[in-house]
């Protein structure tokens, strides 16, 4: 017998690289944690896949791992939620559980050809106005697509209600639950092109555009409810599961950003900056995504999202392109070793640019380098370059949403780095908040899961558990802070059009 019945959640959070188990006490700490990688499969130049069957193994690797390292039985879980790399598609057979073809990853681009086709038709701003999305290959539907027309007989055994579409939030309820719920929720629904965010529904209009049958697609359930019992095979007791929300909208949740202009960044590999925008969803005229944050009690929240491709993935260029640096946590002590930049620019447009530029053929650039320029010039530009990106992506969301931010919490990897964060406060004028738990986004599963069954009464009770481990004040000048952002936008204009330019 345990001696304590003291009462976890189970946060299940299946990312792009691994899948991680993580159980949350009443207080939002972490008592244990257990983590497996996935393959990555890449069948061809563009194309990425997981094996579906491998993220569930593993998924139920890690879940019972932590459990048993955790020294908790089954039966102090009070609830178990799901969060999930979101766009990530899987077509299985309802009967035997198979899928019936390696899950297409986020990354995946196979169907980009198609949707340069939807854009050249003119349909972007039909997909924008139902879906808050741009028509890209990253999303859902046309990987959904790809499957059922290339899959021998699969768009007709859909349309007989043989096969089940999923993102990975649905395999995993469907598997947890033996089968019995074939669910998922608006947060990974307003990911699929498929799903209208005004009227909260799949969309006939949106279905027929991408040739996808209705009977293949998930049943809409709350982000916050109790979807059904895991079967207690599992685990060993038949536990509810009772949250599910994409990675990105559960980090927002788990940063308890839950009031309309508060906003999120994750410095991970790519930075992903969210912002809570109320419960209508705010178009965006920056090409921003318009996305659906959470849904529980009956409102649903909005965010709008938006993205910096090269975030940390520009201190691993530093280490593995440049050589400058053995790992990537050395990069602040050698930032750290000059004053300031010296007036050097680093535009890591290595894979063109994003908002607000939206420029495929920039290449990246180093600018204003002179005979005094060190390895610890280009190190501390390249920083600066992770908070001058996302500093640009908040001013559009701030014009956007009509409101001013008031902090910027943050996570991920390379939040860690104290040198950035302060810049990141300096530039923005705003102070910059790292949580004590980085791990927002398996807590923010814990929370809506948490939420539904009473382990947690309310919005206000996770509020006052989030806790500030260390908070950077803006210290620097407007005027200096001005003259900055001139040159940062001067170095960038160096390098759009790079490719095209004659
Ligand atoms: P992901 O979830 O995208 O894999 P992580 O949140 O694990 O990313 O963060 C990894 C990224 O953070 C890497 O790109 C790495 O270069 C960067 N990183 C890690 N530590 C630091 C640091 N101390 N300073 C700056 N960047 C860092």
């Amino acid at each position: 017998m345990h001696a304590s019945a003291e009462q976890f959640i189970l946060a299940l959070d299946q990312g792009t690289t691994s899948a991680r188990a993580i159980l949350f006490t009443r207080q939002g700490d972490i008592r244990g944690i257990a983590q497996q990688e996935i393959t990555q499969h890449y069948p061809q130049p563009g194309w990425v896949e997981h094996d579906a069957d491998e993220i569930w193994q593993a998924q139920l690797a890690v879940a019972r791992a932590v459990l048993h390292d955790s020294k908790v039985a089954a039966t102090q879980v009070a609830a178990v939620g799901i969060t999930n790399q979101r766009e990530t598609t899987v077509l299985w057979d309802k009967r035997s559980g198979e899928p019936l073809h390696r899950a297409i990853v986020w990354q995946d681009r196979r169907t980009a050809g198609f949707c340069e086709t939807l854009i050249e038709d003119g349909d972007a701003e039909w997909f924008r106005a139902k879906t808050g999305l741009v028509v890209d290959a990253y999303f859902s539907g046309t990987k959904l697509k790809w499957l059922l027309d290339n899959i021998p007989d699969a768009r007709r055994r859909a349309e007989r209600g043989e096969l089940a579409f999923g993102t990975i939030d649905s395999w995993l309820a469907w598997k947890l639950t033996g089968g019995r719920a074939h669910v998922t929720d608006p947060s990974n629904a307003a990911r699929t092109l498929l799903y209208d965010i005004h009227r909260q529904d799949w969309d006939d209009e949106l279905l027929a555009k991408l040739d996808i049958p209705p009977a293949v697609l998930p049943r809409l359930v709350a982000s916050s409810a109790v979807v059904g019992d895991i079967d207690a095979a599992w685990l060993g007791a038949p536990i509810p599961l009772a949250g599910i929300a994409g990675d990105q909208q559960a980090a927002t949740f788990g940063q308890t950003c839950l009031k309309p202009g508060m906003a999120k960044n994750t410095y991970g590999t790519g930075c992903f900056l969210l912002m809570h925008t109320g419960e209508q969803p705010m178009a965006s005229h920056h090409q921003l995504l318009t996305t659906i944050g959470w849904q529980r009690q009956g409102h649903t929240t909005y965010l709008l999202e938006g993205s910096v491709f090269m975030g940390g993935a520009t201190i691993q260029w530093l280490r593995d392109g440049l050589g400058l640096i053995a790992s990537a946590d050395q990069v602040e002590a050698l930032a750290a070793s000059v004053p300031d930049n010296g007036g050097v620019y680093l535009v890591p447009a290595h894979a063109g640019l994003g908002a607000p530029y939206w420029d495929p053929f920039a290449r990246g650039a180093l600018l204003g380098l002179s005979r005094g320029t060190t390895g610890a010039h280009i190190a501390r530009a390249a920083l600066e370059a992770i908070a001058f990106r996302s500093c640009e992506i908040l001013h559009l969301m701030e014009q956007d949403a009509g409101g001013q931010l008031s902090e910027l919490r943050v996570d991920g990897g390379a939040s860690h780095n104290n040198l950035l964060l302060q810049f990141q406060a300096d530039l923005l004028g705003v102070p910059v908040v790292r949580p004590k738990v980085t791990e927002t986004t398996a807590l923010g599963a814990a929370y809506l899961a948490g939420l539904a069954v009473g382990f947690w009464q309310d919005e206000a009770e996770l509020s006052a558990l989030w806790q500030s481990e260390r908070r950077f004040e803006p210290g620097m000048p407007a005027e200096r802070r001005a003259a900055l952002f001139a040159d940062w936008q001067r170095a960038v204009g160096r390098t759009l059009n790079w490719l095209t330019a004659d």
